[in-house]
């Protein structure tokens, strides 16, 4: 993961974090460009949504599905995979 510094735009290094909630973190960073800047600052992270499943989420959405057919109905899809 890249931060940039917030007034001079160089990269920045991640000193440590701070996790604040499930999927929030605060970042402790400072700028690499010590001559003309130097800064620290925290700058936060936050988890948004996903865009594929987690695998194991979707292993388990389709175990529980069929699992609610009849028994004909399973041994049918099962024959066409
Ligand atoms: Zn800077």
């Amino acid at each position: 993961m890249r931060v940039n510094c917030p007034n001079c735009m160089n990269k920045a290094i991640i000193t440590s974090r701070e996790n604040q909630s499930s999927g929030i973190a605060d970042l402790y960073c400072s700028c690499t460009n010590s001559k003309e800047c130097g800064a620290t600052f925290v700058t936060t992270i936050a988890f948004k949504h996903y865009l594929n499943p987690p695998r194991k989420n979707t292993a388990s959405i389709a175990a529980s599905l069929i699992k609610n057919l009849p028994k004909a109905e399973q041994l049918e899809l099962l024959s066409n995979a």
